[in-house]
């Protein structure tokens, strides 16, 4: 399973990876060397949307394609990098005519439309701040992150509005403006027209000076573990974007890129909006959502060279069959990377025989605001490990002690927690309102990443699993992801899950969850089948000892699965905060 391929693939041999000598300059690495990543603004301003948008104008770029969407229906449209800047500079001119001011804080609630893309990067531009929302939320986390959040503006959709916020606008006060992207002829009461204000606004509006600490980006974190928490981030952030963009992503300014992620998460934003921005190159942006038909269409007529998903969607592709993208021309594609749950080995191995690449996948969080670890372009990639760190950032496994204190582990392979060292460019400055538990994400100068991990001979990184979803099983530490993927590799297997149920004899006893392929029947001539699979790869002492077949795993609206939902139903307690969950099969939540 930890085997090492080093893909030299022909599509890459007229491109060189941006970090060609990962061993060199990671040792080389210093932070006051980065600052020439950026352009910056007189007087040590740096403003992410000048970064992103209007430095391309000065260096004669903006005439260049920033931005192709993709209706869900209809003609592709383009954007330019001027046009960029035009429109956000319009949109930061509407906000300081509203009186809306550095640090006021500017909601998003809406599809992957251009309305809001102006709207994320002209709230930048004006030094206000941006926080995203996923527009299938319904009223109430919308309302309860509006909330911590503090907002003044939203920025929406008529539909939306009317749906989502008018029933408990009244309890906003605070509140003071919202502004439609799209009205019909009789507009809401409270609420102004975008696309008129625009039209009035200024063109040529300039940058606001901000700071490179001032405050950027409000994310909410996926909620997998419990209540989603708002994470801080500062404008200094996009030297991280750019150069982690470069370096994880190998993006190139000639790249056409597509990032699958919403700017709902951060994913979406990080290296859905910004970082590619700043790295000036066209990237795609699809309204529409996951059609494996449609994305291997896109892959193709897009002519896509970079692209950044996830494993929820590669395994729904893989679920879609061999067949379907052998019809497709995906010669175009060149890099191909995962992020946001931990990718099966078998997943990398299908990209390599029917895509014709192998998926780089890369590990980071929404408080960590940019990719810390990766399988690089020009490193060997291990199926089933997240990879090396990136120049600049300190990786240890460290163990919390009894008394708080850590030991760092300097033994290969052993389990401890994953730990940062504090001080790259976009690490989150706050949890907004929650002092305590920001405060201790921290210990001696480390954040701590609250995953469990290890670190193997190369240097390279193994996800085992969030510290919550560990199973302590008759004195083995059994990491859901390594069951899960020996699960994976059963033909019959679409998805897995697995959590540990107490067990007075064992402590903990594992339990999976499995939703099968297409044309499979989950009866008991399976389940053994599975099982015996498991035993067979894992020994019998981690391999699962139930399995529940279901239609569907829960997962949050960011695709990733909520284990400790399945814990909490198979144990019958309460469920928590399910504010992000997606439809399962107890039931839609739409
Ligand atoms: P919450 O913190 O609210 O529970 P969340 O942790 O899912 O939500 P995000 O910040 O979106 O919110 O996700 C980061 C987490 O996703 C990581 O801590 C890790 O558990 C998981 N993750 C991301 N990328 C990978 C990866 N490549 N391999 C394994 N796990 C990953
Ligand atoms: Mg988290």
């Amino acid at each position: 399973m930890h085997l090492a391929t080093n893909l030299k693939d022909d599509r890459h041999a007229g491109v060189t990876p941006n970090l060609t000598r990962y061993a060199d300059t990671y040792k080389n690495f210093r932070w006051q060397d980065v600052g020439i990543c950026i352009d910056g603004l007189p007087d040590g301003v740096v403003n992410i949307t000048y970064e992103a948008v209007d430095r391309h104008l000065v260096h004669e770029r903006g005439q260049k394609t920033a931005i192709r969407w993709l209706p869900k229906t209809g003609a592709p449209q383009e954007l330019s990098y001027a046009d960029l800047a035009e429109q956000t500079s319009r949109f930061a001119s509407v906000l300081q005519m509203l009186g809306v001011r550095k640090g006021d804080r500017v909601f998003g609630l809406a599809g992957r439309v251009p309305g809001l893309y102006i709207a994320l990067l002209g709230t930048l531009k004006n030094g206000s701040v941006f926080s995203p929302l996923f527009s299938a939320f319904g009223p109430e986390p919308i309302r309860s992150r509006m909330t911590i959040g503090d907002a003044r503006v939203l920025v929406t959709t008529e539909r939306l509005y009317r749906k989502k916020i008018m029933p408990w606008r009244d309890q906003m006060p605070e509140l003071k403006h919202v502004l439609l992207m799209d009205t019909s002829d009789k507009l809401p009461e409270g609420c102004r027209d975008l696309e008129k204000l625009l039209a009035s606004g200024d063109p040529q509006c300039p940058v606001e000076p901000t700071q490179p600490e001032d405050m950027a980006l409000l994310h909410f974190t996926s909620g997998t573990t419990g209540t989603p928490k708002g994470a801080v981030h500062a404008h200094q952030a996009v030297v991280y974007h750019i150069l982690s963009a470069r370096y994880a992503l190998d993006l190139h300014q000639e790249d056409i890129y597509w990032c699958t992620a919403d700017p709902g998460w951060v994913t979406g934003t990080s290296y859905g909006v910004i970082a590619p921005l700043c790295c000036g190159v066209t990237m795609v942006i699809d309204e529409a959502e996951f059609d494996a038909d449609r994305w291997y269409q896109i892959l193709q007529q897009e002519q896509v060279s970079v692209w950044y998903t996830a494993p929820t969607a590669i395994r729904m592709l893989m679920k879609a069959g061999d067949e379907l993208p052998a019809q497709y021309d995906l010669s175009h594609l060149r890099f191909m990377a995962s992020v946001g749950e931990p990718l099966n080995p078998e997943a990398i191995h299908w990209g390599e025989r029917v895509l014709g690449l192998p998926f780089h996948d890369n590990w980071w969080q929404t408080e960590t605001g940019g990719i810390m670890l990766a399988n690089f372009a020009s490193e060997p990639i291990k199926p089933g490990s997240m990879g090396l760190p990136l120049p600049g950032i300190e990786v240890a496994i460290v163990h919390r002690m009894p008394d708080g204190n850590l030991v760092f582990s300097n033994e290969e392979k052993d389990i401890g927690e994953l730990a940062l060292k504090c001080g790259w460019p976009s690490m989150f400055r706050a949890y907004l309102n929650a002092e305590e538990r920001y405060l201790s994400c921290f210990k001696d100068g480390w954040y701590l990443s609250g995953d469990l991990a290890y670190r193997d001979a190369t240097g390279y990184y193994w996800f085992v699993g969030r510290a919550d979803d560990v199973i302590k099983s008759a004195g083995h530490l059994v990491g859901p992801f390594e069951v899960e993927s020996a699960l994976l590799e059963h033909p019959a297997v679409a998805e897995a899950a697995v959590i540990g149920i107490p067990d007075p004899v064992v402590g903990e006893m594992v339990k999976a969850y499995v939703a099968l392929k297409e044309g499979y029947i989950g009866d008991d001539t399976l389940r053994k089948e599975l099982l015996g699979h498991a035993r067979k790869h894992l020994g019998a002492s981690i391999a699962p000892k139930e399995i529940d077949f279901r239609d569907n795993l829960p997962k949050t609206r960011s695709g990733k699965i909520m284990r400790r939902l399945l814990k909490a139903r198979e144990l019958g307690l309460p469920e928590g905060d399910t504010s992000t969950l997606e439809s399962d099969e107890h039931g839609a939540r739409k």
